[in-house]
């Protein structure tokens, strides 16, 4: 939909605006994002989520109402058990997901709500208003059973378009599953073909083939792999489904979606977006919505995390590391069409640099209009500002504050109060929440060569061993160690001693020499204080440390 060098999410709002007025006048636009709750929603699913609030909320943002609708897949047949979850659920597959069991016991009502709650917090936080619309609730109401009667008696009409799609279907997913999908499309693209499946009456599941369908009496008859042969009954007294390709369209039709995005996948030629098209228009008398796909998701450096079971992340654990404004700002900077990775890694403290850079930026009006627009998406919607941290200290300082003192809070305060002589953080509460992400990182997913292991005892044999000029550089910081007690004033001391040392004023310029003396001179006391070669900023790290610690490890 939109052109490469404009701000997409302004003109999709636009178009959005102006399709709603014309399909629909005066009735507010719908944007639609659906999720399958089979299992833990990753990462990856949120921007199924994401790209439909961004436009949804610029809408919103101009003034004009607009719904955002979350479609629970809920209904859909149990396919397979994931992976990490207990064999035993195997007998539950064909069944919809609200009639599995609750795979963790009963904390919810059934399979489905256990996997939607995550998600649902997780919008919250990330503040993404949605409308959500369970599907089990909406086909077991019988909201669906004119459409599906009417699908029914359109079933030859449906065959042939799905039919007629599948060569090209065939090509699209060569890749995958190529022989079992061209079967079951043959199968379905013949004359007795019906786009609705029941789930057995007897057993539950949706191993069932439907053997008839009066059009006059809407009555259906249907044989099940259990061996109940069912009916004739009246349709609307039959649980069951749309098939996916037709229970889609439907949907366009049924909640006047103007606009829905969806994974490039299904984007390709031949997908349910292109079958789709048809069937809304010539069977449910709708026109599709609007709709691009967008690409995929990855995830970097995750491998190490604690949290949830089969391995990929969530927007859960992307929210314990990230603020919020952060997360919605890796979706938001990115155009529809690029892929994203998010990394868990060391990355994370470059990632915090940048947005912190971009909000200065914003803040002395420095920004160009695009990062800016991008900027108010990321840090609010039109709802309110969402949550920030009072005062953003550098990731990095925070993860290296909570690494060294193992996250005690007395301790934390102290050096942070340190670091910020001019004007001292006084409280704990300034810097959350990102003090919390930056804890739960260093637990989570700080590589282990990232992490700082104080020395509990002085390293006797080094300090026995040190040369007399290294003897005499450790004196001189030690010397004036205390009037130096400041973030600014440790900086100065440790940058200044391998100039003193060699005779040179305070503000000589960096010779090679010179820059060789001082990656020694700091590997010294990274060896003395922490046992290896590199750890945090030295003045951050001897500030953290305190005065007592760092003479009784530099063997004062
Ligand atoms: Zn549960
Ligand atoms: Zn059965």
């Amino acid at each position: 939909m939109p052109a490469a060098n404009e701000d997409w999410v302004a003109r999709a709002a636009e178009e959005v605006i102006a399709e709603a007025e014309r399909r629909h006048p005066g009735a507010a636009p719908t944007c639609a994002s659906g999720i399958s709750p089979s299992g833990s929603v990753h990462l990856g699913n949120l921007r199924e989520l994401m790209t439909p609030h961004l436009v949804a909320d610029e809408v919103r943002r101009s003034g004009r109402p607009c719904r955002h609708i979350l479609s629970w897949d809920d209904y859909d047949r149990f396919r397979r058990v994931p992976a990490g979850f207990p064999q035993s659920f195997a007998e539950f597959v064909g069944r919809p997901l609200t009639s599995v069991p609750d795979p963790a016991g009963d904390c919810h009502e059934n399979w489905a709500g256990h996997f939607k709650e995550p998600l649902r917090e997780a919008l919250a936080r990330l503040a993404i208003r949605v409308t959500e619309i369970s599907q089990t609730q909406m086909y077991t109401s019988g909201a669906y059973t004119g459409q599906i009667i009417l699908a029914m008696r359109r079933r030859a009409d449906i065959g042939a378009i799905i039919g007629r799609y599948q060569a090209k279907q065939a090509d699209a997913d060569a890749r995958e599953a190529r022989e079992a999908r061209e079967a079951r499309e043959a199968r379905e693209a013949r004359e007795d073909y019906y786009p609705f499946r029941p789930y057995c009456a007897t057993c539950g599941r949706d191993d069932t083939t439907v053997t008839a369908f009066d059009d006059d009496t809407t009555q259906i008859s249907y044989n099940c792999e259990c061996g109940a042969a069912i009916g004739p009954v009246p349709i609307d007294q039959v649980r069951g489904k749309l098939v996916w390709k037709v229970d889609w369209p439907m949907r366009w039709a049924y909640e006047r979606v103007t606009f829905e995005p969806a994974g490039a996948d299904h984007a390709s030629p031949g997908s349910s977006f292109t079958v789709g098209r048809h069937l809304v228009e010539d069977i449910f008398g709708a026109t599709m919505p609007l709709h691009f796909g967008y690409s995929f998701v990855g995830t970097q450096g995750s491998a190490k995390m604690s949290g949830s079971a089969g391995g990929a992340p969530t927007p859960n654990d992307a929210l314990e590391i990230f603020e919020a404004p952060l997360v919605r700002w890796l979706y938001a900077r990115r155009r529809p069409e690029q892929s994203i990775t998010l990394a868990f890694g060391t990355e994370v403290g470059r990632v915090y640099d940048e947005w912190d850079a971009l909000a200065r930026k914003v803040g002395d009006g420095a920004a160009d209009p695009g990062a800016r627009a991008v900027y108010t998406r990321a840090s609010s919607t039109a709802d309110g500002q969402l949550p920030r941290t009072p005062r953003p200290v550098p990731f990095r300082t925070l993860a290296s504050v909570s690494d060294i003192t193992a996250g005690d809070e007395r301790q934390e305060l102290r050096i942070l109060r340190d670091l910020t002589a001019e004007a001292p953080i006084n409280s704990l509460s300034e810097v959350r929440p990102r003090l919390d992400c930056a804890r739960a990182w260093v637990l989570g997913y700080a590589p282990d060569e990232a992490r700082t292991t104080v020395r509990a005892e002085p390293d006797r044999r080094m300090l026995d061993g040190l040369t007399e000029p290294d003897r005499r550089a450790l004196k001189l910081l030690l010397d004036h160690l205390a009037e130096h007690w400041s973030l600014d004033g440790l900086t100065t001391l440790v940058y200044g001693i391998p100039k003193l040392t060699r005779g040179l004023p305070p503000d000589a310029p960096p010779t090679p020499e010179l820059k060789a003396a001082q990656r020694a001179w700091f590997v010294l006391l990274y060896r003395l204080l922490v046992g290896r070669d590199t750890g945090p900023r030295l003045p951050t790290l001897l500030l953290a440390l305190g005065e007592e610690r760092v003479r009784t490890l530099l063997g004062a």
